[in-house]
């Protein structure tokens, strides 16, 4: 198959210009993405331009300067809704990252609406991020979690997934895009089948969002969970986009200043969603920089952006099947920009270290996800993981450096 030919209009090379990082590094091949993307330009210096000419604490000055900064704040998150599609900025929620936004979900939405004997299923590809909130959730009230697989070729099986489904499930949390696997799950059907019998379904967003366009009313879900830096954002902030009703009928999971309507020291009035999930002072130049984020990502196309890294996935496992003593760890058939490898008889971390002499980075170890490692019986992967200014060139780098490893442990 010819992956050029199929190569839309993204021009990789010229991109990375905009990521100063490359500029101090040249000869860097980053293939850690799915750990944390590299800033643009336009993110790092939107940030520096709002410390120097435009903060102040929000939501509490009379001042010009303060009511500025908190115009920039509130315009943040309605970019971020427009981003992600949802009715109401008030459905946008500002957190410090998609864990953040997973345990509010499972501190307040948990604790206010499930019971003991209750059901929650989520997948066994999940980061942990997707996994201890609801394991201790499931300790402190007496649920059951219940663990959906996906099949050997790493797909999910939404058939075995359906006959998990009962009355008693109150909710379903799984990834949209494995950060170990690359696998992308039928999300669409996920949320039609758990919804059909009345659960909520929390969506992590952390690898699909900086992949693919993300509609949360097209997808239908509760709650979609987001992490700022892997979005070409700045780290310290992440997002929670919540259905309106679904945020109201939850408590306060954090309080404190920020929240209230009103305190008495017997009472307290708490206000409305989203501002009675982000007590203290918010992250205010990280949402401005992740503003600025999806303006870039905006410009350039998530169409787009999907289309490049679907093509470098394509060219990616071509050339990795090629080369000898290579397994690759199977990610189903809408596999995304992550692939996950083990070489025969080296181990990943001096893999990790041999393409490291290369110039080359990759992420190596369980990759937070230590349950599906168990699983597929492997202590940790080789992951390299693709974004919007890697090409080809990179992942013939990456081939070479492979080459030059199984020469070195021969
Ligand atoms: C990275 C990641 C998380 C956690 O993101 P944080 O920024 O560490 O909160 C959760 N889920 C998936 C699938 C991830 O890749």
């Amino acid at each position: 198959m010819n992956w050029v030919a199929d190569r839309p209009a993204l021009d990789a090379r010229a991109l990375r210009r905009e990521f100063p990082i490359f500029a101090r590094h040249p000869s860097l091949v980053f293939l850690d993405s799915a750990a944390s993307a590299q800033k643009p330009r336009q993110v790092i210096d939107g940030i520096a331009e709002f410390y120097r000419g435009d903060y102040a604490n929000v939501h509490r000055g009379v001042y010009k300067l303060s009511a500025r900064s908190t115009d920039l704040f509130e315009e943040a998150r309605e970019r971020l809704r427009a981003f992600f599609n949802a009715a109401d900025e008030r459905e946008i929620v500002f957190t410090r990252n998609a864990t953040e936004a997973i345990n509010l979900v499972a501190q307040s939405w948990g604790t206010a609406h499930l019971k003991a004997g209750d059901e929650i299923v989520i997948s066994d590809v999940e980061h942990h991020s997707n996994i201890l909130p609801w394991q201790q959730l499931r300790d402190r009230l007496g649920l059951k979690l219940l663990v959906a697989p996906t099949d050997e070729t790493g797909e999910f099986d939404l058939a075995r997934f359906e006959a998990l489904l009962s009355a008693k499930t109150r909710l379903v949390a799984v990834t949209h895009l494995s950060n170990v696997t690359g696998a992308v799950l039928p999300v669409e059907r996920i949320v039609e089948l758990a919804h059909v019998r009345g659960a909520c379904v929390l969506i992590d967003g952390s690898q699909a969002a900086p992949r693919m366009p993300v509609d949360v009313r097209a997808l239908g879900c509760d709650f979609y969970a987001v992490t700022g830096h892997k979005l070409y954002g700045p780290t310290g902030i992440g997002v929670l986009y919540g259905r309106y009703d679904a945020l109201e009928a939850m408590p306060p999971w954090q309080t404190g200043g920020g929240t209230i309507l009103n305190v008495e020291l017997a009472h307290t009035d708490y206000i409305e969603p989203p501002h009675r999930f982000e007590a203290g002072t918010p992250d205010i130049a990280g949402a401005v920089g992740l503003a600025r984020a999806v303006e870039f990502i905006e410009g350039i196309g998530r169409d787009a952006i999907r289309a490049h890294e679907e093509a470098l996935t394509g060219y990616g496992l071509d050339r990795l099947s090629h080369i000898p003593g290579l397994r690759l760890v199977a990610g189903g058939q809408r596999r995304l920009s992550i692939l996950s490898f083990n070489l025969d008889g080296v181990h990943a971390h001096d893999v990790g270290t041999v393409l490291d002499q290369h110039d080359v980075a990759v992420r190596v170890g369980h990759h937070c996800a230590q349950p599906l490692m168990d699983k597929l019986g492997i202590a940790g992967t080789v992951r390299a993981s693709f974004g919007l200014y890697n090409d080809e060139a990179d992942i013939d780098r990456l081939s070479a450096a492979i080459e030059a490893c199984r020469e070195m442990f021969r």
